[in-house]
């Protein structure tokens, strides 16, 4: 694995010329994550899935996004959100810029759910440009692992947010950075219309909590992570091989 933040441009021209030239990249947000967890929860997780897929695929890792598109927690504070069409066009022009450069294929490993549909465009982009191929990973695997790891009901199906499944997750990653002792369960009264159109999250859930992080632990955490870096391996070697990249 070559982290490209810290190494010198021979070292990527060297693994350029060995190897197939897949980029992962870390795509997060800064967003409200209840009063117990850090604005940068999504960038952490993203990061730590990005870090194992590289190294388990002998790629090249690029520094996180630390900004997506979180408008719909903008009323709790911290949350400092990019435009859906600015998502598109960072991750549009990595992937431009990284084909100019040498490499073959970029995954992008995402860690927020409002930049599900920017990063589906941009890939869709690159492809009807014939640019390189941009895979996209929405933590394959989540839902079915959450079901396994997690005492507390869902508070809505596959909405993960402050719950115990992401406590768990940065309890695994940066457990310095999680204030126990804050940790409350909430489960808002959510619209009938929830999920079938855009709207606000932040405003129904005063904590800014959906789910119950409280029996949330780091031996948790380490199994979602694990099972979602077995998963997005898996993807990720069926279309490398599929392209002729592997
Ligand atoms: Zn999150």
């Amino acid at each position: 694995m070559l982290e490209l933040a810290h190494a010198a441009w021979p070292d990527v021209a060297a693994h350029l010329r060995e190897r197939p030239g897949v980029a992962i990249l870390p795509f997060g947000a800064l967003e409200q994550h209840g009063p117990h967890l850090p604005l940068s929860t999504d960038t952490l997780q993203a990061d730590a899935v990005a870090r194992r897929l590289a190294e388990r695929l002998d790629a090249v890792l690029l520094p996180a996004v630390a900004f997506g598109n979180t408008w719909s927690n903008e009323a709790l504070p911290g949350t400092v959100s990019l435009g859906a069409d600015t998502v598109a066009a960072v991750c549009g022009d990595l992937a431009a810029s990284l084909e100019r450069g040498g490499f073959a294929a970029l995954v992008v490993v995402n860690g927020d759910f409002g930049n599900r549909l920017p990063l589906q465009t941009a890939a869709e982009a690159s492809a009807v440009r014939g640019g390189i191929p941009v895979l996209v990973l929405d933590y394959p695997g989540l839902t079915e692992i959450g079901d396994r790891v997690k005492e507390t009901p869902w508070a809505a199906p596959g909405l993960c947010h402050a719950d115990e499944i992401e406590t768990s997750m940065v309890l695994a990653i940066a457990p310095a950075l999680v204030h126990r002792d804050r940790m409350v369960a909430d489960y808002p009264e959510l619209p009938a219309d929830f999920g079938l159109r855009q709207m606000a999250l932040a405003p129904l859930s005063a904590t800014g909590v959906f789910g119950d992080p409280r029996p949330a632990t780091p031996e948790k955490g380490e199994r979602i992570i694990a099972h979602v870096v077995d998963e997005s391996e898996r993807i990720v070697r069926r279309v490398l091989s599929a392209l002729g990249l592997s």
